[in-house]
């Protein structure tokens, strides 16, 4: 559908940043504690094949936008959904009520991601993107400013305080 918010019942939030920020942790628990749906793209992704093969340089999978907004649009449109993604400009502005850029300090990251078995290249890429605020540029670029919320994401009270946060707004939005 065209028509945005007005006939969404519940509001879409998508919560992205850097691999290893604490995207899947933070959307299960808030999916818990509000009725929302969590939507995890990446794996989406792999198990619908919404991929055009594989990057082995950069070891990801290369996303076919087309077939990942087709496969997103109608659960999209009726609302309700906490979307999980490390990218955020593929999906259209409208889908959102809410933009949640998750952020962590690179010493935190750097373990975290070096704990998931990350090569040496995909630890650096990632903090290097994390230093850079790439993803928190992006998802300026592609959302209204007054959506757009950088979350710190470094201890488990921060986790805490984001979630109480989301609870929060959701019932405001209600
Ligand atoms: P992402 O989905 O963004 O890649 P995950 O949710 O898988 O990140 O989290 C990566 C790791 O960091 C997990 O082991 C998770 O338990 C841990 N983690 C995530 N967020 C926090 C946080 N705020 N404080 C402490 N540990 C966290
Ligand atoms: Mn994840």
């Amino acid at each position: 559908s065209e028509q945005g918010t007005q006939e969404r019942k519940k509001p879409n939030i998508l919560i992205t940043g850097t691999p290893g920020t604490g995207k899947t942790t933070l959307s299960q628990l808030a999916s818990e504690s509000t009725d929302l749906f969590h939507i995890n793209v990446g794996e989406l992704v792999k198990e619908k094949s919404l991929h055009q093969g594989f990057d082995h340089e950069f070891q990801s999978w290369i996303l076919d936008d087309d077939k990942l907004v087709d496969e997103l649009e109608e659960t999209l449109s009726n609302g309700g959904n906490i979307v999980d993604f490390h990218s955020c400009e593929v999906f259209p502005e409208r889908w959102f009520d809410l933009v949640l850029v998750l952020r962590t300090d690179n010493t935190i990251l750097f373990d975290r991601l070096k704990d998931r078995g990350y090569s040496q290249k995909k630890i650096t890429e990632n903090i290097d993107s994390e230093i850079f605020q790439v993803i928190l540029e992006e998802a300026r670029e592609s959302y209204p400013a007054e959506i757009v919320v950088e979350l710190r994401s470094n201890t488990i009270e921060d986790m805490q305080s984001n979630v109480t946060r989301i609870e929060e707004w959701v019932e405001a939005w209600n």
